[in-house]
């Protein structure tokens, strides 16, 4: 889509669909319902980098291409989805909800142009949360389905019938072997979920891994959500060390490069670099004097204020260089902030 151009009414809805879990949230932390949002009230934000912005979908609310050889991938602009078509059948990697019918219609695009077969044969989970293999029980019963061992685990206890238990697991290596084409899965310790899935293709130059790095866009609220902070850090040291040139991050409209993930992982480096500075910088001991026994409000007044603290020069920045850096940072920076306090225990102090 060019910048200027008004996003259709399927894209609309699709990018809607990607964030109606947040309306939810917001009411369930708020309790009672705000009075109705007014677009005009509603706070500014800088504008997204062209280059944030992959190629435009289609009237369906979907765009396919070739990611390299016979390895494609498909996209609303807001979720992606991959998929790689053998002599045997196709292989697709997640299956998420907002994409939905979508998914079997550019495969089939796709195979008509190819001449190649059309059905799904094995569908490979990334990792188990909802929004990414939400559509999996579209293709039914008759797909094998692959997934990190824990992935089975929380699907079997998560009980969802839209997201079926994988039929074949793994602990740390698989190799799927399909129609002569060879797709490696691996499991290097818990980062975003704890059974999050390296998927490299070592004939495709390609690597694919979700909810971590979205290319060109800083990291949804607090830090993705990851649930290992420290894990989530590691990531990129052990995704650059695979071989590959092309990056699927299961997000927004476009791949990423090596260099992109390089811009991401000095963002997140920046933001630790502030918050270590904040830490050594902002003095609680104002915040405690106006709030007395009120703990929590000076926690979160004083913890605010390193917030803004680090966060302040990162957002800055990366302003036309990563998208929504004015939107997320904050909350990342957060999300960072309590790891490094609890997880490491940077700047703990013992009562003498
Ligand atoms: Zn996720």
């Amino acid at each position: 889509m060019s910048p200027n151009s008004v996003p259709n009414r399927r894209s609309f809805l699709a990018r809607s669909a990607a964030i109606m879990a947040v309306p939810a949230v917001a009411t369930l932390a708020g309790g009672a319902l705000a009075a109705p949002a007014s677009a005009d009230t509603l706070p500014d934000y800088a504008p997204i980098p062209p280059s944030a912005l992959g190629p435009a979908v289609n009237a369906q609310g979907y765009f396919a291409g070739r990611v390299e050889k016979n390895l494609y991938w498909v996209t609303d602009s807001a979720y992606q989805a991959a998929f790689l078509t053998t002599r045997d059948g196709v292989v697709l990697f997640d299956a998420p909800p907002s994409i939905g019918h979508n998914l079997q219609r550019a495969i089939d695009q796709i195979a008509a142009e190819n001449g190649v077969p059309n059905k799904v044969t094995h569908l490979v989970y990334s990792h188990h949360h909802a929004d990414h293999i939400g559509g999996s029980s579209l293709f039914g019963a008759d797909v094998v389905r692959i997934g990190q061992v824990q992935a089975k685990q929380l699907l079997a206890s998560e009980n969802d019938p839209a997201r079926p238990v994988p039929d074949v697991t793994f602990e740390t290596k698989y190799t799927l072997n399909v129609g002569g084409e060879r797709v490696n899965l691996a499991w290097h310790g818990t980062n975003h979920t704890p059974d999050n899935s390296y998927i490299h293709f070592p004939g495709h130059d390609t690597l694919m891994l979700v909810d971590i790095f979205l290319p060109r866009w800083v990291p949804f609220d607090s830090f993705n959500l990851n649930e290992d902070v420290p894990g989530s850090i590691a990531v990129p040291d052990t995704a650059m060390a695979y071989p590959w040139k092309h990056f699927i991050g299961g997000h927004m409209g476009r791949l990423g490069t090596r260099a992109d993930m390089a811009v991401y992982q000095q963002y997140v480096n920046d933001i630790i670099d502030g918050v270590k500075k904040a830490l050594g910088t902002v003095d609680p001991t104002p915040f405690f004097a106006k709030y007395g026994n009120n703990v929590w409000a000076a926690s979160q007044q004083y913890l605010a204020a390193v917030v803004a603290y680090a966060s302040g020069p990162v957002i800055k920045k990366y302003l036309g260089v990563l998208a929504a850096a004015d939107v997320y940072t904050a909350s990342t920076t957060f999300a960072i902030l309590e790891s490094i306090r609890l997880d490491l225990g940077f700047g703990s102090q013992v009562h003498p």
